[in-house]
């Protein structure tokens, strides 16, 4: 495949070609019923340049990184539009902490078509923060750097490790400044402007069924399902009603693994309302997500979920099980027996309890040997990481390093956990009582030592399974603070490497470290609203 700049790229249409939308004959916000999509065009911003790149991504598109200024970096703000991309808003509606929110819409990301990668594939194109649409309600259409930069690193971060989720393609400054109060606390203030291009075979979420099923657009809801098993679930057949119920089993299954994948390395969404919740089972709407540093399962960066905590990380396998019965209430308008969905919620719970086993069996360096003993092992370890404040990904990396101890030698096992608690708890060996997770680690020692395989065998694969390097809240702000103030080298350095997020990198040490006492409460790195 000829790689080239997105300018000169083809795009496919199959959104708009396929399901029926609106021509937007301007950009007032409205109600747009019948329809599945409003045909608009993003609005142009003063000086698009070129802020940050991804080079893997790009690579898989086939597409050439772009000079900071030019016809490339027009497209990827949204300046130019060129004659096969056919720009496009989508209708969708969504359950917003729980409540029905009525037609929300992209309000802010306008998609420009799909363009192949090297592997035959089509890849829908959508930029965030491009103006305003039909959905844009009472906002701007418009996004800060700040937002936009900590959804260009984290998908790309959460592609590297492993977890299913949209990718990014650039990040765009516009030249522009937009006000935004980033607490509601009536300090409005004018911040940089920018946009993301962001990558998935396509955005197409649960809400926009909701958004059919509610309004009672029978035949749109039928079409969007025949679309997205057309184009996303070709392996299980032509559509019909016993496809609709093996397609949302499948979408169950995802989901399911999506939500293991979160579970095992402290990812928390932030707002998993349901029009944030992709068709695909991938991650999707960075806005005020946050690692889990101090394991704490009721942990929330979310200031607007601060009293409900409906969102925090414990909750989320329930969410996602609340937001997936939400989904089969629309789909049971497309099949008689709606009863029938309820296995696919079967198959969510069951996805979810053997994916999220198997992957903590290997953060633990095990393999399946007991099936009766292990759950109570990893269940009783949540809350002893809790009591010791222990950082999530601290404590498995230096377990990868220490466990292979346990099995060749029991003297100086109270010497290695005390060094473990030393390193990663944030209250430290004084302050705190870790008699809980002192008898877990004995326990597990016991446990490991039952394993056939010797230390270094149980280390390298604990390191394949326990990242050294996640997108800390306070890192994602450092960040920010470099590119607001002009300096990408930082942003760069970040983006490098969480590449290989599994890798030792041990001149990056530095970007592993637990979170410093500055970061506890600042901000952007302890607390985040959706102000983006
Ligand atoms: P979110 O909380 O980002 O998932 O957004 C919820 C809804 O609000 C979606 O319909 C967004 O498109 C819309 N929205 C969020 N921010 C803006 C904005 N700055 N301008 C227009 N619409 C927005
Ligand atoms: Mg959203």
């Amino acid at each position: 495949m000829k790689v080239r700049q997105i300018d000169q790229a083809e795009f496919e249409n199959s959104f708009v070609e396929e399901l029926p939308g609106e021509t937007a004959a301007d950009k007032r916000p409205r109600q747009v019923p019948g329809y599945c999509y409003s045909r608009v065009d993003p609005t142009p911003v003063r000086d698009p340049h070129l802020l940050a790149w991804s080079d893997d991504l790009a690579g898989f598109l086939g597409l050439a990184r772009p000079e900071e200024r030019g016809p490339a970096v027009d497209a990827l703000a949204g300046n130019l539009v060129t004659p096969s991309m056919k720009p496009f808003a989508a209708r969708y509606g969504g359950h917003q902490f729980g409540t029905w929110a009525g037609q929300l819409g992209d309000g802010r990301a306008i998609s420009l078509g799909e363009i192949e990668a090297c592997d035959g594939s089509f890849w829908e194109i959508q930029l965030k923060g491009s103006g305003l649409t039909p959905y844009s309600r009472r906002a701007d259409g418009r996004a800060v750097l700040r937002s936009s930069l900590r959804e260009f690193l984290c998908s790309e971060a959460m592609h590297h490790l492993g977890v299913p989720t949209t990718r990014a393609l650039s990040l765009v400054g516009t030249g522009e400044t937009v006000i935004r109060d980033m607490f509601y606390s009536g300090d409005p203030r004018p911040e940089k402007g920018a946009v993301v291009a962001r990558v998935a075979p396509t955005f197409i979420r649960f809400g926009n069924f909701e958004m059919m099923a509610a309004s009672g657009e029978l035949e749109n809801l039928r079409a969007l399902a025949d679309y997205v098993l057309r184009h996303h679930y070709p392996e299980l057949g032509e559509p019909s009603e016993d496809v609709y119920l093996r397609w949302f089993e499948e979408v169950c299954r995802r989901t399911a693994v999506m939500i293991a994948r979160w579970m095992t390395v402290g990812f928390v969404h932030g707002v998993m309302n349901t029009d944030n919740m992709s068709i695909l089972g991938v991650t999707i709407d960075y806005g005020p997500y946050g690692w889990l540093e101090p394991y704490d399962p009721d942990w929330t960066p979310n200031t607007t979920d601060f009293g409900m905590r409906r969102y925090a990380f414990g909750q989320q396998p329930g969410v996602a099980q609340w937001n997936l019965a939400m989904l089969a209430r629309a789909l049971s308008l497309l099949v008689p027996d709606g009863e029938a969905l309820g296995q696919g919620l079967e198959q969510y719970r069951a996805t979810l309890s053997d994916t999220y086993h198997a992957l903590m069996l290997e953060k633990l360096g095990l393999t399946p040997l007991h099936q009766e003993d292990d759950p109570a092992l990893i269940q009783d370890l949540h809350q002893c990481l809790a009591d010791s404040e222990m950082d999530m990904t601290l404590f498995f990396r230096n377990l990868s390093h220490t466990a292979p101890g346990l099995v060749a030698d029991t003297r100086d096992d109270d010497r290695s956990h005390r060094g473990l608690i030393e390193a990663a708890s944030y209250i430290g060996w004084e302050r705190g009582d870790h008699s809980g997770l002192l008898q877990w680690l004995h326990r597990y020692g016991q446990r490991l030592r039952q394993e056939s395989a010797g230390a270094e065998t149980i280390r390298e694969s604990m390191l394949r399974a326990n990242p050294k390097y996640v997108l800390r809240n306070y890192l994602a702000q450092k960040a920010i603070e470099g590119a607001e103030a002009g300096d990408l080298s930082y942003l760069e350095t970040l983006m490098n490497v969480l590449k290989t997020p599994y890798a030792e990198q041990p001149e990056r040490d530095a970007l592993a470290a637990k979170r410093p006492d500055w970061a506890r409460d600042k901000p952007g790195c302890a607390t985040l609203s959706c102000s983006s």
